[in-house]
């Protein structure tokens, strides 16, 4: 083998959760699509906001070729970096300013940006809380630095203190938090991110080095019943904010996101200009160009969030009916449900034979659960009922 070998390996392994999105369109064309129940991806299935399409529209007809579709500054226009920084001003009371924002290409180039930025060594770790979104081992080990997981608190899907404090030591250099959790629907409270802080400051003290907070925040606006999700940066200041709009505005193909680098982080400027420099290390530079005057202008907007609460009710109701024991989602579009084996796989192969396409939460790790993603038609939720039931009944 002359070429990468680390590269080589994920190029050639498809991902699970891929794997079994292309399984059930083999099936559909099998069987017939409305006899597949698939709730593989996290693809949103809720329009994106009028004010997208308004947006296109408005901007083909008034900006020329080279305003609309021309390079961008490397970090992003100043007018999106702006208005990004007014929005969360407005909404958190913050005191950001264009210079805070790096636009990305979603969250995924955010966090590798985020790893590589904060990294220079092998030894180097970023721990992430089981369970966990599976590409962070891939960006993290793609940066060159070492991923380690602590294992899930599956009673309330929080963060187990006493196995994160286990795990800290003085190579450690960021822990990645997600809330709303894909797959767990979690959503951190505020006593769970003031102990977090509170422990890094703790650790930070101990090591004599910052420990960064890494908050990937593609769920952010999809909440439920209320709940509040942290606005982490005002809690901890050695934070880094991985945001995107693929689900908030329902635009996962268009690949448009930011990351926040505050003031108020160890030498904030230098560890932006490290962001910078992983951006174009990598080619991540000058975001999609209508895509940023898009975001520009629809700060604050979101599609219907309360189409995937009808779903999550749904699906729960539905579910629990049946005898299944599932976290009831605060947010995001995911339920988190325990397998009825131990082996959450050979459960989700079981699972397959009734059409059934559900991910097994192995990779996420945290064994012995399955992800169900319901951003999907509420109808198929419905058709699915009878698959479920008689999943269960094969083990009773
Ligand atoms: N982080 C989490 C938890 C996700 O679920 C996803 C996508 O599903 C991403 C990051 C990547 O998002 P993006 O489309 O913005 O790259």
């Amino acid at each position: 083998m002359i070429y990468n070998k680390m590269m080589y390996e994920l190029g050639s392994k498809r991902s699970a959760i891929r794997e079994l999105f292309e399984y059930g369109k083999q099936r559909a064309a099998v069987v017939g699509a409305e006899n597949v129940y698939d709730f593989s991806l996290g693809n949103p299935t809720v329009p994106a906001p009028d004010c997208v399409d308004e947006t296109i529209r408005q901007l083909t007809e008034e900006l020329d070729c080279i305003k609309l579709h021309g390079y961008t500054s490397a970090q992003g226009d100043v007018e999106t970096r702006e208005a990004i920084a007014e929005f969360l001003n407005k909404t958190h009371g913050t005191h950001f300013h264009k210079d805070n924002f790096y636009i990305t290409m979603g969250a995924a180039a955010s966090l590798s940006l985020a790893f590589r930025a904060l990294t220079t060594a092998p030894s180097d770790e970023i721990v992430a809380i089981a369970p966990y979104f599976p590409e962070y081992k891939v960006f993290v080990e793609a940066a060159g630095a070492t991923f380690k997981v602590v294992p899930a608190d599956t009673v309330g899907f929080q963060i187990d203190f006493a196995a994160l404090e286990e795990m800290i030591n003085a190579d450690t250099k960021g822990v990645i938090i997600n809330s709303p959790n894909n797959p767990s629907g979690a959503v951190y409270s505020v006593a769970t991110i003031e102990k977090l802080a509170a422990l890094l400051e703790k650790k930070e003290k101990e090591y004599g080095h910052p420990i960064f907070i890494i908050c990937d925040e593609p769920y952010r606006e999809i909440a439920y019943d209320g709940v509040e999700v942290p606005f982490v940066t005002k809690y901890y200041n050695n934070t880094l904010v991985c945001y995107s709009y693929s689900k908030s505005l329902s635009l996962p193909g268009e690949r448009i996101g930011y990351i926040l680098v505050p003031d108020e982080a160890y030498e904030s400027k230098a560890l932006y200009a490290a962001v910078a420099g992983s951006g174009r290390a990598l080619g991540y530079v000058c975001a999609p160009s209508m895509m940023q005057k898009v975001i520009t202008r629809c700060q604050g907007e979101t599609g219907d969030v309360e189409l995937y609460k009808k779903n999550r009710d749904l699906l729960y109701d539905g579910l629990t009916k049946i005898g299944y024991e599932c976290f009831k989602p605060q947010g995001a579009f995911y339920m988190f449900v325990k397998a009825l084996e131990e082996n959450a796989d050979a459960f989700c192969e079981r699972a397959k034979a009734e059409d059934l396409l559900i991910v097994a939460a192995t990779g996420f790790g945290c064994p012995g659960y399955v992800r169900i993603s319901y951003c999907v038609d509420a109808d198929m939720i419905e058709r699915s009922f009878g698959a479920f039931e008689r999943l269960y009944q094969s083990y009773q």
